[in-house]
Formats: structure tokens, C-alpha cells, sequence
């Protein structure tokens, strides 16, 4: 374990807004035994204790008064197999894309549409992780791991995770109470494909649908559409898409006919946060060193020198311009820390 002081989180690794954020201690950990030291340092400094993955779903402070801790384990082990699936046991600290991408070669079916998601697999469950018609949860059997008050593991079923739309249990009551230290996916071993949605659907070629089509056209897709961190430093999607009541609906309706709309359960209806940014007029809009990608509206981007208060000010100039032409206010999807 390494426990070094006032570690500095700028780096695009731990950070992909590449903000500028020192924390006050970092431990990596590489299993729920090692989490002890941790537990000790944040009861006798008064600090919390913030479980990290990549980065790429948060806007950190310049100063974080907690003790950043992470797991590095990302080994992959069988749990049970029949002739049709695998259960697989994956450790929080493996990269997603790795993954996905592993599981696609050893004939384990069933992520390929989430290909290329930032981050590492304890993290995933966080936010349900979803894109191009799939999430998280239709391949989680249970989340295990350690809370961060008694040092006691505990293991979660998919039920108990209380996973949504871009949420879980993990994002309420068990709020940096709880880390992370292995996931269990169900996964098919025959070929199984989600070609639903429609930009997926329409860039396969006709009767082109094998889980290694659709991988491939996923991570075309997204290279395409969004800016890679790596060279534009970004958090993906800043916004979830809103989900409107039918009087909502209507009202925005009233003064947008056009807006596309996504029924989801009951009377609930999902609308693009994009297509309302980008009828806004938004996409190119800067405040100092953050902005609005061109490539894409849902995408705020920095040049590298931002810190947390510019993303701030620009994401409550988007969310009050929409909520002043369209009524409808946009949340933001990473989490901001104080
Ligand atoms: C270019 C880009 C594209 C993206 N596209 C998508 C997309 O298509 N769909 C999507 O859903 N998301 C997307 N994201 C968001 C992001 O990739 C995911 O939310 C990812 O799961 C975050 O992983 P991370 O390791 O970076 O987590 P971090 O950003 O480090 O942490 C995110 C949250 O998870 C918690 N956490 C992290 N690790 C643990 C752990 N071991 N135990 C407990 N809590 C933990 C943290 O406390 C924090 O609240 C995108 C991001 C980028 C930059």
C-alpha cells in the first residue's frame, strides 16, 4: 500500500477534466484486507475517506480534504460456467474497456455496446454505466467490497444495488461509506447481440450483427462523436437526459414540437439534454478556460489549466439558459466534490 501526503490529482489518470486538485492523502489498496490503515487515518484525522477509480466521472476541488482511496486489483476469475454462460469475478481496479474487450475475444458475449467507457470497473456499478441501448445492470449479480466506517465486507445483490438510470445505491446511502472491491457479471457464451439503437443499427452494414460488429461499430461510433480525453481533457456526457412528467412533456412540447421524445416507464418520457444544448446554441460557448464541445453538446471540455470553479460557472450557465428557454432543468451527470 502506499500512502503518500498531499497527493496531486491533476495528472488526466486520476483526473480526466485534468483539474487542478490536490487530495490529502492517497491509498491504493489491492484488497478488502488492506483497507485497515485507511479506516485508522481518516478516524484519527477527522477526514473522509473518498474511493476513486479513473477520474473520469468527477469535478475535483483544488484542494480535496479527504484521503483518496483505490483499488489496484484487476484480476478476472471464473466463478461458474454452463454450457451457455460464464459468471465472472472481476477486480474493481480493471480498466472497463479492457474488459469488455477480453471478454469479447474469450467468447463471452453481452458488453461489446460498452465498449470504450472511461474507467475501471469498481466504478462502473456507480453510475450503472450505459450507452448504445444497454446498461450495467442486465450483467451484474452482486457487488462486493468493504464499508469504509467498520472495515466489515459485505456483498450486495443486483436487487440490492438499486440500480437506474445513471444510479444506485452506491451514489445515496452508500456514498463514499462503501468500497468497491470486486464485481460479478453474468455473461452469455452464445452470441448475443443489442443492435436497438438506432445510430448502431444504422452503421452496421445489412445482416452484419455479430458481438464483433457491433464492438467495432461502437468504438467507431464513439471516436468519432466524442473527444478522447487523452488529447481534449473531458468528463463524456456533463448532463444526463432529463426525465420529464407528461405535464413537463407538454410543456416543452408547447414551445419545442420537434423535440424528440423517449418514452420510458409509466408516465415518464426521456428527451435529449444534447438536442437541448445544441437548439440553445450552445455548443463553442466558453467561460475562461472551460467550454462546450463542437464535436458534441452534451461534452464539456478544458484546455488543462481549469479548475473546479470554471466548470461550475459554465455548467450553471448551460443548465440556466436551458431551464430559461425550454423549462427544463439539466443535472449534471459527474459528481462535483467540495
Ligand atoms: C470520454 C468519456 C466518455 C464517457 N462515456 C460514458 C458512457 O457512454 N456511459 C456512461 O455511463 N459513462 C460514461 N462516462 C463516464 C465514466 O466513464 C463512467 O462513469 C465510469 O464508470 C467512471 O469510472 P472511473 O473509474 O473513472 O470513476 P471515477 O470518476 O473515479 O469515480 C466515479 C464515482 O464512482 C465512485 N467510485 C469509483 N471507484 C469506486 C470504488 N471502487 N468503490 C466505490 N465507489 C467508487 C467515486 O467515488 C465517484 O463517485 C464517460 C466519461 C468520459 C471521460
Amino acid at each position: 500500500m502506499g500512502n503518500l501526503q498531499d497527493q496531486d490529482l491533476s495528472s488526466r489518470i486520476a483526473n480526466t477534466l485534468a483539474l487542478r486538485c490536490v487530495a490529502h492523502r492517497l491509498f491504493e489498496v489491492s484488497g478488502v484486507e488492506d483497507v485497515r490503515p485507511a479506516i485508522d487515518w481518516s478516524q484519527a484525522s477527522g477526514l473522509p475517506l473518498c474511493p476513486l477509480g479513473a477520474g473520469s466521472n468527477v469535478v475535483l476541488p483544488p484542494e480535496l480534504a479527504a484521503g483518496v482511496i483505490t483499488v489496484r486489483d484487476d484480476s478476472v476469475s471464473v466463478l461458474s460456467e454452463t454450457a451457455d454462460s460464464v459468471t465472472l469475478r472481476v477486480g474493481a481496479g480493471k480498466g472497463w474497456h479492457s474488459l469488455v474487450s477480453e471478454t469479447l475475444q474469450n467468447g463471452f458475449y453481452g458488453l461489446e455496446n460498452l465498449a470504450l467507457i472511461p474507467g475501471l470497473v469498481g466504478a462502473a456499478p456507480v453510475q450503472n454505466i450505459g450507452a448504445y441501448g444497454r446498461e450495467l445492470n442486465e450483467f451484474v449479480v452482486a457487488v462486493h467490497g468493504v464499508s469504509l466506517h467498520s472495515g466489515e465486507p459485505r456483498s450486495l445483490s443486483s436487487e440490492e444495488c438499486e440500480f437506474a438510470y445513471r444510479d444506485s445505491v452506491f451514489k445515496h446511502d452508500l456514498r463514499d461509506k462503501f468500497l468497491i472491491s470486486h464485481v460479478d457479471f453474468c455473461l452469455s457464451k452464445v452470441p448475443v447481440v443489442n443492435v436497438e439503437y438506432p445510430a448502431l443499427r444504422s452503421s452496421l452494414a445489412d445482416g452484419e450483427n455479430s458481438p464483433t460488429a457491433v464492438f467495432e461499430a461502437v468504438v467507431a461510433l464513439r471516436r468519432e462523436r466524442l473527444p478522447n480525453p487523452d488529447e481534449i481533457p473531458n468528463a463524456g456526457s456533463f448532463f444526463k437526459n432529463p426525465i420529464l412528467s407528461r405535464k413537463q412533456l407538454e410543456k416543452l412540447q408547447f414551445i419545442e414540437p420537434e423535440v424528440p421524445v423517449y418514452p420510458v416507464a409509466g408516465e415518464q418520457f426521456k428527451v435529449s439534454a444534447a438536442w437541448l444544448i445544441e437548439r440553445a446554441g450552445l455548443p463553442g460557448f466558453s467561460k475562461g478556460p472551460a467550454s462546450i464541445s463542437e464535436q458534441h453538446a452534451l461534452v464539456l471540455v478544458t484546455n488543462g489549466k481549469a479548475y473546479q470553479a470554471d466548470v461550475r460557472e459554465l455548467a450553471k450557465h448551460v443548465q440556466g439558459v436551458v431551464k430559461g428557454r425550454f423549462t427544463v432543468m439539466l443535472e449534471p451527470e459527474p459528481r462535483f466534490y467540495d
